[in-house]
């Protein structure tokens, strides 16, 4: 098998399925029990947050632990929404920040314009700042094409015109990957998850910058175990998440997972005719590499690939669904928004994988191409 899709979901690594199966054995306790066995379960999500504000050089009582990015996004939708709040954020965010939005009463939400890489016009940005915007909520790496925005520069606008004004980033395809210090990035609340970086599923977490956790509302009332949403700690996988990122950080593969798509683009540009890369050239995430390929339908290629056991992610225009709107977003010429597959790597891909899945490719868009 080869396994190509990791902007996805990643496999769980060995280090965290132990750390997940030494608390399930002989640290079961509730982490809120006030007896000595519960607190060696809360020292787990004590450790948990010593690891994860480590990486991203926050203080540990700014971590708050959720079921993933998409409660954590929701927690800061929901949270600072209201009939005198106005919100910029951008038409190729993740569902779980666009459709969040669709369900929260905004005075106005305003989606800033970007170009064909996803990078967000900062002209823009200054233009529609303004004294009722209350939260500029934007994506770091996206999830599609992998594009890094300058969160650093938008920070730096927002932050000049306004400190108050709250900046949040969903950085799930961005933890363990690339720099996600949240003073060096200047963000004020950050949304991760678990399994994009090895981590067990189901879990994730939100940085509040310390001042303004007052601001966020929880989603979940009847506990008090996570301030922003409530019930049991699930500390197996808190504390499975953080020995994760641990590993992530420690395997320093950058560069090979960097090679890995460098090299993947030169093949694919050397040897398809008519095809568009649509990851950005520079400010990119390695990680993820989005190509779209005239005359084909992307579920079609996405179906020989699998019979090939080859794993990758459809990103077609044509397909129902979020693609639909990121790539519309992305205003991806329409000649090459149905063909649009999303290759993304991981460690333990080599490139005499990316040769196979590239016969794979030449093969199977040649007989799409044929019938078409
Ligand atoms: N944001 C982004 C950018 C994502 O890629 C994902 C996962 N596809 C999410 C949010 C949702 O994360 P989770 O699965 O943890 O809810």
């Amino acid at each position: 098998m080869i396994y190509l899709d990791n902007a996805a979901t990643t496999k769980i690594c060995k280090k965290a399925q132990e750390a997940r199966a030494f608390a399930e054995e002989s640290a079961f306790a509730n982490s809120s029990s006030l007896h000595s066995f519960g607190m060696k379960s809360n020292a787990l999500i004590i450790k948990a947050k010593e690891i994860i504000s480590s990486v991203i050089d926050s203080n540990p009582n700014e971590l708050y632990f959720t079921k993933g990015a998409t409660e954590a996004n929701n927690i800061v939708i929901s949270s600072l929404s209201g009939e005198n709040s106005i919100a910029l954020t951008s038409s190729i965010e993740h569902s779980s920040v666009y459709d969040s939005f669709s369900n929260n009463e905004y005075k106005e939400i305003v989606y800033l314009k970007n170009d064909n890489y996803g990078f967000i016009d900062l002209d823009d940005l200054k233009n529609k700042l303004n004294s009722d915007v209350k939260l500029v909520s934007l994506i770091y790496v996206n999830n599609e094409i992998g594009t890094i925005q300058d969160i650093k520069a938008i920070s730096n606008i927002i932050k000049s015109y306004n400190k108050n004004i709250i900046l949040h980033i969903d950085a799930t395809q961005a933890l363990g990957k690339i720099s996600c210090d949240v003073n060096k990035l200047g963000v004020d609340l950050m949304s991760f998850s678990s399994h994009k970086f090895h981590g067990p599923k189901g879990v994730g977490g939100l940085y509040v910058r310390k001042g303004i956790l007052n601001k966020i509302k929880p989603v979940l009332y009847g506990g008090h175990q996570q301030v922003i949403s409530s019930g049991t700690d699930n500390h197996p996988e808190i504390y499975a998440m953080s020995i994760a990122l641990e590993e992530q950080i420690a395997s320093n593969e950058y560069e090979h997972v960097n090679e890995l798509n460098l090299y993947m683009r030169d093949i694919i540009l050397n040897n398809i005719k008519e095809c568009r890369i649509n990851t950005p050239q520079d400010n990119y995430s390695p990680y993820i590499l989005s190509v779209g390929f005239s005359n084909i339908k992307s579920e079609v290629l996405l179906h020989m690939f699998e019979d090939k056991k080859i794993y990758v992610s459809s990103g077609s225009a044509c397909s129902k669904g979020d693609n639909n709107r990121i790539l519309l977003g992305l205003g991806i010429d329409k000649k090459y928004s149905d063909g649009v597959i999303r290759f993304s790597f991981s460690n333990d891909i080599s490139k005499k994988d990316l040769d196979y899945t590239l016969d794979v490719l030449k093969e199977s868009i040649d007989t799409i191409r044929k019938v078409m």
